[in-house]
Formats: structure tokens, C-alpha cells, sequence
């Protein structure tokens, strides 16, 4: 897999997703050796069960895991460290994440009780957890989501997970944008496979969930999330830990030129998943006809992003998406987002179109 590649898998058979997506990045290769330590780090922020939003889920453990023990690596292990506040051992289990070491045979390392050395991070002084900086080959696993103090957070945030809870409290006092950036100097990236089932809307501990049904990998960490950004229709001068990042010399924010590796179509099923209040605020703006996951979550990404611009008002008419549109008649409808709406009086193309591109298109195109 090169830097500038962007794997993309939808379903809900997360664990074959996952299979999937470690296969197609030929992940077995770029380990080399099977006697390497290699650790998966997923987000596992605080207790809550991944289906609220806010930790990555079991599947994807699971099949990372068979993935490796199906091509000879034994050496493996889970780690993570919850923010400070949460104990990671009840993390563990509100995640199921118990059932999976013990199905696997794979220890879990609670990060938040390691020991600690201190190392220069691009002219920084930041603490990492002697368990993670013994790992040969890292797997970054985090949830593509929004985030009440930095926006999103994705690949660079979550190695946060990797340094001691003091370090924690430092961050914050810090802005955690310089230091999240210096910390992915010396934080291992080698392989980021993101869990985009069900993220949060804009609050890193979950609670209003958008449906995606989308599995991603990525060698780049900072590739990644001005991804998310492109995907949550942020910029990423919203996330300035990311250009940051870019600058010390940690990946690159070029979406425009990455290269797009499909597995397969977004999900045909339709849209039925259980919709929070605010959820269902910014879905009354829609008019689904068996819309797909990743099309209508990105539509619910660009609508909070009008919202918090003061876009949405009474009277707008409503926007059509999903493939039921797609026998329908010329001027079937005033405005719709997603090539299957190309009967609308107004339509943007795509499949799915980004957030980013759909808050564009109905700034222009709305009213
Ligand atoms: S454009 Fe149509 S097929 Fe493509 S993701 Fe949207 S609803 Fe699905």
C-alpha cells in the first residue's frame, strides 16, 4: 500500500470489512517478520459500547486479529489507555472487548498503568508509555468522529491513547493541537485502520451516532484525517493539529491527489438505524428513498455543518437522496445530493459525495 492510498469498504459484516481492507493493504507484507511485537490501538475513549458512537468496535478487533493469525504473526497484543476519568478495564468490557482476547488468545495492556519515558518529539518533551514504544508495528484503530474541543478526531488524536494520564493533563493545558501534532513524530503510524461504522456526530464520548457502515485504512496519518475533515465537511484549517502535523513532517493533507481504492459499492441497504434527537433534527431537512449508509451520513455530516452556519431555516425544500430515486421522472424533485438524484431539478453527483462537497452545493443551490 503507498502513503497516498485510501481503502474504502462498506457493509455491516464489520468483521470481514476489516479482513478485507488488511488484505487489500497487504498489510502481512509490509510487517515482514512474524516474530514482530505488533499492537492494536483502538479508541476506547471511555465505557460506553461502540454502537453509542464513541469506541471502535469489537469486529474490527476481531478481524485484524484472524487477519494476522491467519498469516503466521502470534505476537500480538491490544493496547489502549482511556482519558483520564475512565478506568481502561471498564472500557474493555462496556466495548466487549474481553471476549475477543479470550476467543483470540491476545493480552490486553492497560496503557494508563504502564511506566513511561520521556522523548524529544520535534523540539517537544512528550512521555509515551514504554509498552507502545516497544511495538515494531502499530495498528492504529481509531473512530471517525467529531469532537467537542478539536473538532474531529480521528488517526493523529488517537494516539493520545499512548501516552501516561499526566501527559494527558499536560495536553490540555498545552491547546492539544501543538502537541497532538509533535506527538505523531514520534507516536508509531504504520498501518490506520478506521472504524467509520456509527461516529459521533461532534462529541468524542459518543451519544448521537451517524450511521457510515464504512471500514477505511491508511498508511498516512495526516492523509486520514484531512479525509475525516472532507468527510464531516470541515476544512482543515478547522483542525489545526492537522496542517501542523504536515508541516513536522508527518504525512500529507493532499485528498485532492490520493488515490481512491473501492472494495466494493456503499452499502445498498437502506437507511434504518435508531436516530437521536439531534439526529432527527437535522434528518426532518431529507426526503431518503433507500438511501445508503455512507450517502446519508455524509448528508447528515453537511446539514450539522449548515446548521452551525445558521443555514437551516423553515420552508427549505426537502433533500432527496437514495437509489429510490433513481427510476424516478425529470424535476422528481427540487434538489437532491448522490448521482441517483440526477432526476432532481438541481443534483449534485457522487457515490457517495462528501460532506464537504454537499455543504457547497446546497450553500449555491438551496432555497
Ligand atoms: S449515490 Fe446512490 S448508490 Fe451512491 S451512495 Fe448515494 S444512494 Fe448509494
Amino acid at each position: 500500500m503507498e502513503k497516498n492510498d485510501i481503502i474504502l469498504i462498506h457493509g455491516t459484516n464489520y468483521k470481514v470489512m476489516a479482513k478485507k481492507v488488511m488484505e487489500a493493504a497487504k498489510v502481512a507484507e509490509d510487517i515482514g517478520d512474524k516474530k514482530k511485537k505488533i499492537a492494536l490501538k483502538p479508541n476506547l475513549v471511555t465505557a460506553k459500547a461502540p454502537s453509542s458512537g464513541a469506541t471502535t468496535h469489537s469486529e474490527l478487533l476481531a478481524g485484524v486479529i484472524e487477519y494476522l493469525q491467519e498469516h503466521g504473526f502470534e505476537n500480538i497484543t491490544i493496547m489502549e489507555g482511556s482519558w483520564v476519568g475512565d478506568r481502561t478495564g471498564e472500557a474493555f468490557r462496556a466495548a466487549g472487548y474481553d471476549m475477543v482476547c479470550s476467543r483470540y488468545h491476545v493480552p490486553f495492556v492497560d496503557l494508563q498503568r504502564d511506566t513511561w519515558k520521556e522523548y524529544d518529539a520535534a523540539g517537544m518533551k512528550i512521555k509515551l508509555c514504554d509498552q507502545a514504544a516497544s511495538v515494531d508495528y502499530m495498528i492504529n484503530m481509531p473512530v471517525l468522529k467529531g469532537h467537542c474541543q478539536t473538532t474531529v478526531t480521528c488517526a493523529l488524536k488517537n494516539n493520545k491513547g499512548v501516552i501516561p494520564n499526566q501527559e494527558k493533563r499536560h495536553f490540555h493545558t498545552m491547546g492539544l493541537h501543538k502537541p497532538i501534532a509533535h506527538l505523531n513524530t514520534i507516536a508509531r503510524n504504520d498501518f490506520i485502520l478506521v472504524d467509520n461504522i456509527c461516529g459521533d456526530l461532534d462529541f468524542e464520548e459518543g451519544g448521537n451516532p451517524v450511521v457510515m457502515n464504512r471500514v477505511l485504512g491508511f498508511k498516512d496519518p495526516v492523509l486520514c484525517d484531512a479525509f475525516v475533515c472532507d468527510s464531516m465537511g470541515y476544512s482543515i484549517q478547522d483542525v489545526p493539529y492537522i496542517p501542523l502535523a504536515e508541516k513536522l513532517g508527518v504525512g500529507s493533507t493532499d485528498t485532492a491527489h490520493a488515490n481512491m481504492i473501492y472494495l466494493n459499492q456503499p452499502d445498498q441497504a437502506g437507511v434504518k438505524f435508531r436516530m437521536t434527537h439531534r439526529v432527527q433534527k437535522l434528518a426532518a431537512y431529507t426526503e431518503p428513498k433507500d438511501a445508503c449508509s455512507a450517502c446519508y451520513g455524509s448528508l447528515i455530516y453537511a446539514l450539522d455543518r449548515l446548521n452551525d452556519a445558521g443555514y437551516l431555516r423553515r420552508g427549505l425544500p426537502s433533500v432527496a437522496i437514495g437509489q429510490g430515486y433513481q427510476d424516478q421522472p425529470e424535476g422528481c424533485a427540487e434538489i437532491g445530493v448522490g448521482r441517483c438524484t440526477k432526476c432532481c431539478k438541481k443534483s449534485l453527483t457522487g457515490c457517495p459525495p462528501k460532506a464537504a462537497d454537499i455543504v457547497e452545493f446546497l450553500k449555491e443551490n438551496w432555497d
